[in-house]
């Protein structure tokens, strides 16, 4: 078993490199009031991203400029999103430019270039690949013992759970809690602008086709400004409804090989352009993404010693499409907290323990993130309590989409400026959070 070396660095474990977990590391490793030793585990051989692109908004670009790493991220800014009736390819909405500041506006980009910028900024040495971590052990003298596929073990005082949809720090946490397929089906590609742009009104803009299980969604990733014509690519990402309860094909939740056939056969009955651009994707390029999703956890850490950021705490699959910002928000808010209870507090105090410690960071994280998370279920349930009032048919279905789209009311999501929940903390915490002040452990720069 790993014992804890010494009781003055904090040590830390984050399972996990996607989003969540590198932007994690980079705002621990940025303390400098702090002794804390930073250690990321990650399953893959090497960290690539799949998945086609993802939107950057509002509330990502302030978690980019809080981690210094949002100048590698560029790509096509928003500026005109279409709602269209996809069997008949009718204009029924749309949106145009935000009144926000450029700099500020949502801008769709490829996976690999936000991972690429949050990897530059991580800094070396920090990230072990090939670990795939398989249990953890509740060590009762205090930390815990992580134990890898490889027969390695580990030793951490905090265990960051940044491992995604099928968290295995959740599953420790949360033996109990369990996530199924939802009943949705995503297929994701980039395809070379040039193969479709002859398609009218296809790749011009970021615009949603809706059908009558499904939609398919286009979008250019790239900022032609700083990409040639020839590189330039746009995204598809098509989606199929089928019913969970009578689903009996085995699901995989992220990024598998699939057909173009497979995918072309649930849309034959789409607007011609549709068809079309479906047809001309190169072929084996296609990922297939089954939605799994489980219900809200009441708590987001246990044993006061592991905590859930990212896609592990709320695994809901995308149904924002903001999981990438909640991630890096969730690593940024427990770094502040680590630093607010082991600098700031710890100075005021007379003495405290390490786990005192680390039990009121991880309430502070709670106190933060959970009521945020607890919002988005309860507007997922009120979604759903909407959409069962509706007609149930192809156009009562359509109606209620572009009413949800006209609607909005989602700023407290896309404009959520996590430095400024960060200040709001600050100016009404309380300070009585019970726990004891262990002089040795506060760091020798104070
Ligand atoms: C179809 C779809 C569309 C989406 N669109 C958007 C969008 O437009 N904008 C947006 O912001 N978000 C979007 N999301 C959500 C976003 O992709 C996720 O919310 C985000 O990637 C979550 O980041 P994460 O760091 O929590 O987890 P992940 O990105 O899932 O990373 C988890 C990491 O942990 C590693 N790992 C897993 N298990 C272990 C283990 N046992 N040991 C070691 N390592 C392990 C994995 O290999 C992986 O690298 C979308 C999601 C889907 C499915």
């Amino acid at each position: 078993m790993v014992q804890l070396q010494d009781n003055k660095t904090l040590h830390v474990a984050i399972i996990g490199g996607g989003p969540g977990g590198l932007a994690t590391a980079i705002a621990l490793s940025a303390l400098s009031n702090v002794e804390v030793h930073v250690t990321l585990y990650e399953k893959a051989r090497e960290l690539r991203e799949i998945g086609a692109g993802l939107n950057i908004g509002y509330n990502s670009w302030r978690c980019l400029e809080l981690l210094g790493a949002r100048s590698e991220v560029t790509g096509h800014l928003i500026d005109e999103v279409q709602q269209r009736n996809g069997l008949d390819g009718n204009l029924l909405a749309k949106r145009g430019p935000s009144s926000l500041p450029v700099k500020y506006q949502s801008r769709r980009v490829r996976r690999t270039r936000l991972q690429r910028s949050l990897l530059s900024q991580v800094p070396a040495g920090i990230i072990q690949l090939r670990k795939e971590l398989i249990s953890i052990e509740n060590l009762p003298e205090g930390g815990a013992s992580l134990n890898f596929s490889d027969g390695t073990q580990a030793f951490a005082d905090l265990v960051v759970g940044g491992d995604g949809i099928r968290s295995v720090v959740r599953q420790t946490a949360f033996p109990d809690h369990n996530i199924k397929f939802t009943g949705t089906t995503i297929w994701r590609t980039l395809v070379p602008s040039s193969l479709i742009s002859h398609i009218p009104d296809v790749p011009t803009c970021t615009s949603w086709w809706h059908g009558t299980a499904g939609h398919v969604y286009f979008s250019p990733v790239d900022d032609p400004s700083e990409t040639d014509s020839e590189n330039q690519e746009i995204e598809i990402s098509a989606r199929f409804l089928v019913d969970p309860e009578t689903d009996k094909v085995r699901r995989w939740s992220w990024g598998v090989d699939t057909t173009n056939e497979n995918v072309e056969a649930h849309f034959t009955n789409y607007d011609p352009r549709v068809r079309e651009a479906l047809s001309k994707v190169p072929k084996d390029s296609w990922k297939e993404f089954s939605a799994f999703a489980g219900p809200r956890l009441n708590e987001l850490h246990a044993w006061n010693k592991l905590v859930l950021i990212g896609d592990a705490s709320h695994p809901l699959t995308g149904a924002f499409g903001s999981g990438a910002a909640f991630a890096m928000e969730d690593g940024w808010i427990l770094a502040q907290g680590v630093e607010y209870v082991f600098s700031t507090l710890a100075s005021k105090q007379s003495s405290f323990s390490k786990d005192e410690g680390l039990r009121k960071v991880l309430s502070i994280f709670d106190t933060i993130r959970s009521p945020y998370y607890k919002r988005m279920y309860q507007h997922l349930d009120n979604m759903k309590a909407k959409f069962a009032g509706v007609a149930d048919t192809f156009e009562g279905r359509l109606q209620a989409r572009i009413a949800a789209f006209s609607e909005g009311g989602l700023d407290w999501i896309y404009q959520n400026d996590i430095e400024q929940v960060w200040k709001e903390w600050l100016q009404q915490k309380d300070d009585s959070i019970p726990g004891q002040v262990d002089a040795s452990f506060v760091s020798s720069s104070l």
